[in-house]
């Protein structure tokens, strides 16, 4: 198991720091977002540490996309939400602000403009396409 000292996360899964707990298995752990964009915003963890999507390793991806089902689920029978959106930020321009993997479970009110809704309109399918085919070159399983 990872831990990075000066990770706040890591700080609540050592219990450092509090948090108001959700949900707890082996390897992953749930708990309130202490800033919600809406009531029932929370996270859900790796214990292990791992900054985002590009480090994190399989097993832990897969225990935590899991866990924020049986979280969402959990959430939704509560609160019967309009929506709900799963969230993960990598980098910067994401808006990550702790670097340490985290699925957000996101309750959605209509009209809350919440700034992840893009307008969609339709691309360019040449573009599409090549973009398509240069990804699928450093696609490794
Ligand atoms: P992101 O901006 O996607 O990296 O999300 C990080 C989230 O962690 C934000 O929504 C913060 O409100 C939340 N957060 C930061 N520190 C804590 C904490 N000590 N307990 C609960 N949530 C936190």
């Amino acid at each position: 198991m990872n831990n990075d000292p000066n990770c706040i996360f890591c700080k609540i899964v050592t219990g450092a720091v509090p948090c108001f707990k959700l949900h707890e298995d082996s390897s992953t752990l749930a708990f309130m977002d202490i800033n919600p964009f809406n009531p029932g915003h929370c996270l859900v963890i790796p214990k292990s540490h791992a900054a985002d999507v590009f480090t994190i390793d399989e097993a832990s991806m897969a225990a935590t996309a899991r866990s924020a089902r049986v979280v969402a689920t959990a959430v939704q029978a509560t609160l019967k939400c309009e929506g709900m959106n799963l969230v993960q930020a990598n980098g910067p321009a994401a808006a990550q602000s702790v670097k340490h993997f985290h699925i957000h479970v996101l309750p959605r009110r209509t009209g809350d403009e919440a700034k992840l809704n893009w307008m969609p309109s339709p691309g360019d399918m040449t573009a599409i396409g090549k973009l398509a085919e240069a990804i699928r070159r450093h696609i490794t399983k």
